[in-house]
């Protein structure tokens, strides 16, 4: 087919045309919106701005109602990508990085006073983690395949609008690292919060929306509703304008997802092991294990949960822990924490970490995430310095091996070789395939226990916290999604794919 010069401007003002459409390129420049004041930072008791679900001036993305939300988020979105270039993108993440920064100590104080979970410090340091190491629109890739048959792209766009669903033990970090990913890649977001930190999450929403239109930005991009439910879920999870379910939590919540009919991402529980084995740096294991398995009171999903230690270097291994601070306690001690830390499951039902009814405990509530010292105060023991870790000698069928217990009590479990310490490892990661540690200087070994443990995250000679990029390489993540296998989420995986071809000649018959 001959083409003329006219046919060439045209295809090339239609591949054009079709960039802008992918990417969001308005016609029109970034309209400026006036701030919106933000109520003062406080917790439990303060009252909740609630959002109209009208154009009104005055939202803050929280709203009575989830159709509401719906309804404002959906409109959001396609105003975000049709009004907004991608480097505005960039320059709301940018304001919403600068806006977590600024309030991170009140964010951190919120959340530990509502929720009476793990430790004011590790909390700041999660929020900063967040807002600093979670990509932006970096993350993004074109995909170009150029040849004699002419032009293909394939372009990561956004889905729309996105419900997602957090849980207690990251509830406003997990809301700043979502949004900051799926703003990225062109989204919305509804969030049903976890109920229990409800009042964290509708301030840092606030924030959010206020940073974003005091950028520029649309109104609600971000929103939650006011009292999230089951129900509220079900209403997300039923909407047709959420394109996306998103979920981080337990296996309860996955699996409510996975059922759900639409694309899910899930990111589920974990039950992280630690191999120590006889050629490892003993210092540096202890270390590190205190490190990650004391941090925010073991709350975090890829916290060490479990150590299985070479016979060889038993020992000396549980000197270096105790060297570092950790606390060992004994057979006596270690029974009357029990008696108040697990409840016996009497009922057979499933819960917390598991959906397994036939597991004989469960952990009780009101001490996941408490601090050690509290631990030791309960049963007796005084010390007169901060004690981070309890550490504690048992065998492989102990509950505190077995269950998910996000206490700052580490269990260790003598192991015979390392066959034992894998194939034991193994089981008590219960296939999360989430995340694992090894502290060796073989690589034989460490490669063994890789290969048999498969998680998302294995971290070698150092804390589980490198895993999310804390003193490790790499971005980070609150939502790792092991059971949906997106892994550590980003914004590239609140996209969808989509291919635009420019082909050269159209149709034509090799030889
Ligand atoms: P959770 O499962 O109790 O609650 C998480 C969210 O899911 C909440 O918003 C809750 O309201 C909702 N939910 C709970 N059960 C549900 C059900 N059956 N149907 C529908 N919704 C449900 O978890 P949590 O106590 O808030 O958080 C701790 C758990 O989350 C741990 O198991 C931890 O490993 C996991 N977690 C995983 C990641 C990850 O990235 N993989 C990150 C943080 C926490």
């Amino acid at each position: 087919m001959n083409m003329t010069e006219e046919d060439i401007q045209r295809m090339i003002q239609s591949v054009i045309e079709n960039l802008s459409e992918t990417k969001g390129v308005p016609e029109k420049t970034t309209q400026q919106i006036k701030p919106i004041p933000l109520k003062p930072a406080s917790h439990e008791s303060a009252p909740i701005a609630v959002g109209r679900a009208s154009n009104a001036k005055g939202d803050h993305g929280v709203f009575e109602n989830m159709e509401d939300a719906i309804e404002v988020g959906y409109s959001a979105q396609l105003s975000y990508v049709r009004d907004f270039q991608l480097k505005d993108r960039e320059t709301i993440i940018e304001a919403v990085r600068q806006a977590i920064l600024a309030e991170k100590e009140t964010l951190a104080e919120m959340v530990y006073k509502e929720t009476k979970l793990g430790r004011m410090e590790d909390k700041v340091a999660k929020h900063e983690l967040s807002a600093l190491k979670t990509p932006g629109t970096e993350d993004l890739n074109t995909l170009a395949m150029s040849g004699d048959d002419g032009l293909t792209i394939v372009e990561q766009a956004p889905f729309g609008l996105i419900g997602a669903v957090t849980p207690v033990t990251n509830p406003t970090e997990t809301i700043i690292n979502n949004t900051i990913g799926m703003l990225a890649a062109g989204n919305a977001v509804v969030f049903n919060v976890h109920p229990s930190a409800k009042h964290s999450s509708a301030y840092v929403i606030s924030l959010i929306n206020n940073a974003i239109q005091t950028a520029g930005g649309p109104e609600n991009l971000v929103s939650m509703v006011k009292n999230p439910t089951l129900d509220t879920m079900q209403q997300l999870i039923d909407s047709p304008k959420v394109k996306l379910l998103v979920g981080t939590g337990g296996p309860g919540l996955v699996r409510a997802l996975l059922k759900s009919g639409k694309k899910a991402i899930g990111a589920g529980a974990g039950n992280p092991p630690v191999i120590v084995d006889d050629t490892a740096d003993l210092e540096n294991a202890a270390k590190s294990i205190i490190a990650g398995a004391s941090f925010d009171n073991n709350l975090l999903c890829i916290a060490e949960k479990e150590v299985f230690v070479l016979e060889a270097v038993a020992d000396d291994f549980i000197f270096q822990m105790l060297h570092h601070g950790a606390y060992m306690l004994d057979h006596q001690e270690l029974e009357q924490i029990m008696s108040f830390a697990l409840e016996e499951n009497k009922e057979q039902t499933a819960s917390g970490c598991s959906l397994d009814p036939r597991r004989a405990y469960h952990v009780a509530k009101e001490w996941v995430g408490k601090d050690a010292n509290l631990f030791l105060e309960k049963i007796g023991v005084k010390k007169d310095h901060d004690v981070p870790l309890l550490i504690c000698e048992v065998d492989f069928h102990h509950p505190f091996v077995q269950l998910e217990q996000m206490m700052p009590i580490l269990p260790i479990v003598r192991v015979k070789d390392l066959d034992q310490a894998i194939e034991k490892a193994v089981l008590a990661e219960h296939g999360n395939r989430h995340t694992a540690m090894m502290h060796s200087q073989n690589i034989d070994h460490l490669t063994r226990f890789a290969r048999a443990i498969e998680t998302t995250i294995f971290v070698k000679n150092a804390s589980s916290l490198a895993g999310v990029g804390f003193g490790g390489e790499g971005h980070t993540t609150m939502t790792i999604a092991g059971p949906t296998g997106e892994g550590i989420t980003s914004a590239k995986t609140f996209t969808r794919q989509r291919r635009c071809v420019l082909a050269e000649g159209g149709f034509r018959i090799i030889g």
